[in-house]
């Protein structure tokens, strides 16, 4: 299973916000949506950064409330790791264990087509256990 099988059962809607975006208003979105990161694209659309929820904490901890101000480019992580949509969920678990987090754009000819989370992974790769079982089983009743 890869990248495009998720996306054609979730969608392919991405919530983005711009780099000048105060932080108050991220957390406020992070909350209206119950979502756990939100991608940062300028006025182009090209993809500029990601901030999650533990940027925001960290930055809470750090700075203080008054951090909430500010824009979000001051905690955002700027070196965004995308995938694209012919990639396996073996290679997102593999790069979302490696880096140590739970997201991933999906970026096709510089266009942000989707957002994978590793909720979105999990889910995939029980479908196709259950499926393989399934057919495992059919095998064995019908000889
Ligand atoms: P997460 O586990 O997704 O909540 O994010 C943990 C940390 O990794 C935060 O600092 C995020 O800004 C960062 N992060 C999340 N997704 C990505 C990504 N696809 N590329 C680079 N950094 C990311």
């Amino acid at each position: 299973m890869n990248v495009a099988a998720i996306l054609k059962l979730k969608g392919r809607d991405v919530l983005t916000a711009s780099p000048s975006t105060k932080l108050l208003d991220i957390a406020r979105l992070l909350g209206e949506r119950k979502i756990g990161c939100i991608v940062i694209a300028d006025d182009d659309g090209n993809v500029v950064g990601i901030v999650s929820e533990r940027d925001i904490v960290q930055e809470l901890a750090r700075a203080g409330t008054s951090v909430m101000d500010e824009p979000v480019e001051v905690c955002m992580t700027k070196s965004v790791v995308s995938c694209r949509e012919a990639d396996t969920t073996d290679q997102l678990m593999g790069e979302m264990t490696a880096h140590r987090f739970r997201h991933m754009p999906v970026i096709e000819r510089g266009r942000l087509v989707g957002l994978v989370s590793i909720g979105d992974v999990v889910r995939m790769r029980i479908a196709e256990a259950e499926m393989e079982a399934a057919a495992m089983r059919e095998y064995i009743a019908t000889g």
